[in-house]
């Protein structure tokens, strides 16, 4: 059974349960357990910052390597008023097991500032952001640690760290940081990658289950970027979008949404509600639609034990992180709903940022097809693994993911020859 977060179980306490679980069932020895359970480097730093009014606040940030074993360490940076080094512990702990999931090169890292970046003027963050980055210096790098986006830092904000860190060295390098803009070494393909995966895995799980996706129906809880690029995708091949939401409500048609409509209404009014020909419903509502595809793309804890068994879907794909608790797990897991995991649902986006840092080593930039190609492949090699793990173990999706992201490593600790 899989831990969740509760008022009382902060993140990273959630996470050393989890991982305590996989290890269990992979029967791992306590030599290699102490070697990979823990972060390997986690640094605080203070990020003083003059506001536009001359005033200097001081901002908290941290970075956290979680684990190196089998690739410098990658995971994206927060900026929002709640991170805590708990949580960034939480979160880079994720990343490690994510990257082995999908069999890339890379180990898991994290980094966050506690800060109100909609509060602040776009000079404020990007002073914010090049402060921060001298102050973890020491730990990045294309070699060691390469940050990414996360919850409101921004191709901008990855094109400055790019420069704060390339001044230092006295020419560019891009590839200390991915998710930047195409125009200074980002990868085609990178901004749809995660909704691109989410798609992929989709279309692997109706393989296994024989749904046809050719006239499924699919819902989107959160039509942003993961969420409206895998609508699209689903919609292109041929599968009916019946309902999507955003933080301002939900709309909802019976025949299906016309998603590159839905797209422009969304980017006019900033808001899927009010798109002409569709019908309000609730958020409660739509959880609980007749559907194949249920697809929660905004936040975590969003299908909880109070509204689990209203779900009505046969497939739930979590491409946020952690929309699905514990308790619900066991209650669609008791209702026969397949389960694609967030560490393999939405590893798309990580496994783009690997291809962006390979070009920018290379200096070799690949056409947007090369990365679609490629993506597929592994995201659907990754699916096949977990399933294996699933069938051949009799264990759910979310422990057959966390036992191949944890084995890998723990193989590559053993390899390196890591432990005692
Ligand atoms: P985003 O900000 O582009 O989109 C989030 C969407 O969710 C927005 O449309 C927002 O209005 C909506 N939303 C917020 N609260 C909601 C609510 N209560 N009900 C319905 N909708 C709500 O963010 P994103 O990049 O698409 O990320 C979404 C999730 O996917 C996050 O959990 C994120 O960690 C995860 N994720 C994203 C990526 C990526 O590359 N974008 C990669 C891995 C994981």
């Amino acid at each position: 059974m899989l831990a969740t977060v509760t008022a009382e179980k902060n993140a990273y306490q959630v996470a050393l349960e989890n991982f305590e679980l996989a290890a269990n069932a992979l029967e791992l020895d306590d030599n290699v357990r102490a070697m990979i359970k823990y972060p390997e480097r986690v640094l605080e730093v203070a990020v003083p910052v003059r506001m536009d009014t001359g005033r200097i606040v001081r901002y908290q940030g941290c970075r956290v390597q979680h684990n190196t074993a089998r690739g410098p360490a990658k995971g994206g940076i927060r900026f929002h008023p709640n991170v805590t080094v708990d949580e960034v512990k939480a979160l880079a702990t994720w990343m490690t097991w994510k990257c082995a999931v999908v069999n890339i090169p890379f180990g898991g890292g994290k980094g966050g500032v506690t800060c109100s970046p909609k509060e602040m003027s776009i000079g404020e963050i990007e002073r914010l952001t090049r402060r921060y980055t001298s102050a973890i210096l020491p730990l990045i790098g294309p070699d060691q640690d390469i940050p990414a986006p996360d919850v409101y830092t921004t191709p901008q904000i990855m094109a400055w760290i790019m420069d704060t860190y390339s001044m230092t060295k006295g020419y560019p390098i891009p590839g200390v940081v991915t998710g930047k803009p195409v125009g200074l070494g980002g990868s085609l393909g990178r901004n749809e990658a995660t909704g691109r995966g989410v798609f992929y895995t989709i279309g692997s799980s109706c393989e296994h289950l024989g749904i046809p996706l050719k006239g499924a129906r699919v819902v989107v809880q959160g039509f942003g970027n993961a969420g409206s690029i895998a609508a699209h995708l689903l919609d292109s091949n041929q599968a009916y979008v019946i309902a999507v939401s955003d933080s301002r409500g939900c709309i909802f048609n019976h025949h299906g949404l016309d998603i590159p409509k839905v797209m422009m209404h969304k980017e006019r009014t900033g808001t899927v509600v009010g798109f002409p020909g569709s019908e309000a419903i609730t958020p409660e509502e739509l959880l609980g639609l007749d559907c194949e595809i249920l697809i929660p793309a905004a936040l975590e804890n969003a299908v909880t034990e109070e509204n689990a068994h209203t779900v009505r879907a046969r497939i739930v794909a979590e491409a946020a992180n952690g929309p699905v608790t514990t308790e619900a797990d066991r209650i669609l897991d008791a209702k026969g709903v397949f389960l694609i995991p967030d560490i393999l649902c939405n590893a798309g986006g990580v496994t783009v940022s690997y291809f962006e840092w390979v070009q920018d080593e290379q200096h070799l930039f690949w056409e947007a097809q090369d990365v679609y190609n490629r993506l597929e492949r592994v995201m659907k090699t990754a699916f096949q693994e977990v399933l294996r793990i699933h069938l051949d173990r009799r264990t759910t999706m979310r422990t057959a993911a966390n036992m191949l992201g944890v084995g890998r490593v723990a193989d590559a600790t053993k390899l390196r020859g890591l432990y005692p």
